[in-house]
């Protein structure tokens, strides 16, 4: 089985996929941090920012892994468990930035591809439906309000001790989404049969419920 969660930042992608991972007893690939390790890489480097296509000349000094437990993933740079670091908002937008360069996308292409050949997986990111694993039986894109992401995300973020207020990661998530979706390479949009789900009026049950409801109906199709 293989589902495609895709979706803007902030929609509750991960926090869907875990719990339909979970629901189904199958293994939640998060995309995103494949991205986000490069990111780091490239912020590692001391590569600003504005000059982030640097990091496609380096892709050879790179090698980036996802190891699956029961506790969930975790993402391994050159065999560094960088779960945590790579979870900061600079290290969002680096993501961000890297993610636009063809060769990046790649170079971690196959990665992705190899895991959901072996395991059943919910996959969740912005290319899954379109490019990743545009064969996967079901797939969803996922959408909330602004507000509602940035409200989300804001919390999310205090949980990891990281203080700051909903203006500040709303601007910042405006930014991701607009670059995510206007790149030429895998940009963020649906795929033509991703069925699509609003959730800024549901909480995470009534998320997960709409999501199994949508599943359900198509694999019994
Ligand atoms: O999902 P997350 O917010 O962790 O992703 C970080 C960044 O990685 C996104 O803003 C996006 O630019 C990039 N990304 C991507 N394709 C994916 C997953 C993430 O381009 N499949």
């Amino acid at each position: 089985m293989k589902i495609a969660i895709d979706g803007p930042s902030g929609a509750g992608k991960s926090f869907l996929a875990k719990a339909l991972a979970a629901h189904y007893g199958i293994i939640h690939v998060d995309t995103g941090a494949l991205y986000r390790a490069i990111g780091l890489y490239a912020q590692r480097q001391g590569i600003a920012l504005e000059e982030v296509e640097k990091i496609c000349g380096l892709l050879d000094g790179i090698n980036v892994s996802l190891a699956f437990s029961s506790e969930g993933q975790r993402v391994l740079l050159n065999g560094e468990d960088v779960s945590d670091l790579i979870r900061t908002p600079e290290i969002s937008m680096y993501a961000s930035a890297v993610s636009a360069f063809p060769p990046v996308r790649s170079f971690l292409l196959e990665t992705q591809r190899s895991i959901a050949r072996e395991h059943s997986v919910i996959m969740d990111g912005r290319d899954i439906g379109t490019v990743i694993l545009p064969d996967a039986q079901v797939k969803i894109f996922l959408v909330a309000d602004n507000r509602a992401r940035a409200e989300r995300r804001c919390i999310e973020l205090k949980e990891k001790g990281i203080d700051t207020s909903v203006e500040e990661v709303l601007a910042d998530m405006n930014k991701r989404d607009e670059n995510d979706r206007t790149r030429t390479t895998a940009p963020a949009v649906a795929a033509e049969d991703a069925v699509l789900l609003d959730n800024s009026g549901l909480n995470r049950e009534e998320t997960l419920q709409a999501a199994i409801q949508i599943i359900e109906g198509i694999i019994k199709e």
